[in-house]
């Protein structure tokens, strides 16, 4: 589903005040600064998401005539959210290649991969094996890619809830037909005595989440972000680490819960023991305050729990079928 590298319209080409050089270019809810009259509208180009990682032979600029760095054995740069003459400018137009057409995904054939920091040693711990089939991964489209859908819920009224996007670690526990596993974003952990020093499976534990998954017996996996020291700076000066819970997919349907089945059975893991955290909840059960992805990327921007500023907003719909997210422009421009 993500959009890494597209082939895409030019749908806006807007001149920047004071800039004879450059210009900014529009493709869906994002925009990019570009050479002066490089593109026209309706030219169909190769658009780079932001965190997209190039390899250094497809826009060798980027490296600003340093050594490249290097993710998953490419030499590249990952594209991050800049600021050019004052401009905001997210992600690569590049021109297209011969054959490519609108809507294709040409991420494999320019080899680019999602860039993702990696993680900190005490969190990495020993994998059991990928992560289970059963359970899909945590993963928020970016409403800049979504923009006819959004208007589309604007206009129907559609409900959502909202909850502030926290900035930690993507932590998976799940209960599966009496056997229960800790996973981070992408592995599934051993739980053996070699992984006790994993914080994954130390929140796990001590937040009594195993325990409460075990007493409840049904087949689900609890979803969050795994806060606190060593952890993406600890943010939010958490004094131990924690869990926020974000989103329980139910194993058996193959489905995520809706917000409200979701608080139900959050706060019946708090009755077996659960000590986690729920997500901060913005609002329940209100319409999208408007059908300009402009507008709701000024309102993702915000404080956190005790930062000023928040990573951004993630919507759900209250029938748990569409979500997306909303990612503040300052935290994007201040990440390091
Ligand atoms: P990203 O890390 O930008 O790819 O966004 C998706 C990730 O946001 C998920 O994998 C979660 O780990 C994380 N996340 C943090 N807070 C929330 C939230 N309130 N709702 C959903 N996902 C969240
Ligand atoms: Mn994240």
């Amino acid at each position: 589903m993500r959009k890494l590298a597209s082939v895409r319209k030019i749908h806006e080409i807007v001149p920047i005040a004071g800039a004879d050089a450059i210009e900014l270019a529009k493709v869906d809810g994002w925009q990019v600064v570009v050479k002066k009259d490089e593109y026209q509208v309706n030219d169909l180009v190769i658009y780079l998401e932001i965190d997209s990682w190039v390899p250094n032979e497809l826009a060798p600029f980027l490296s600003k005539g340093k050594e490249p760095k290097e993710f998953e054995g490419i030499k590249g740069e990952r594209l991050r959210t800049i600021k050019l003459r004052g401009c905001l400018s997210q992600g690569l137009i590049l021109p297209i290649i011969n054959g490519m057409i609108e809507g294709d995904d040409v991420a494999d054939f320019l080899n680019i991969k999602k860039w993702d920091r990696p993680l900190p040693t005490q969190l990495v711990g020993q994998a059991k094996g990928f992560f289970p089939y059963f359970i899909r991964k945590t993963d928020q489209e970016r409403a800049q890619n979504l923009q006819s859908e959004i208007a589309a819920e604007h206009h129907s009224g559609s409900l959502f809830e909202v909850t502030i996007k926290l900035d930690g670690s993507s932590i998976t526990v799940y209960h599966k037909d009496g056997e229960v596993g800790v996973c981070s974003r992408n592995l599934e952990l051993k739980l053996n005595e070699e992984n006790q020093g994993n914080t994954f499976i130390k929140t796990a534990t001590n937040t009594g989440l195993l325990s409460a998954l075990k007493a409840l017996g049904k087949n689900i996996a609890v979803q969050g972000e795994l806060m606190g020291e060593g952890v993406q700076g600890n943010r939010e000066k958490l004094s131990e680490h924690n869990i926020f819970v974000f989103d329980i997919f139910d194993i058996d349907e193959q489905r995520y819960l809706s917000p409200d089945e979701r608080l139900e059975v959050y706060g019946t893991l708090s009755n077996y023991g659960f000590l986690g955290n729920h997500c901060p909840l913005l609002e329940i059960r209100v319409p999208l305050i408007s059908a300009d992805i402009n507008d709701l990327l000024s309102y993702a921007e915000g404080e956190s729990l005790s930062h000023p500023i928040r990573e951004g907003l993630v919507y759900k719909r209250m029938d748990g079928k569409f979500s997306f997210k909303t990612i503040s422009n300052k935290f994007l421009l201040g990440e390091k």
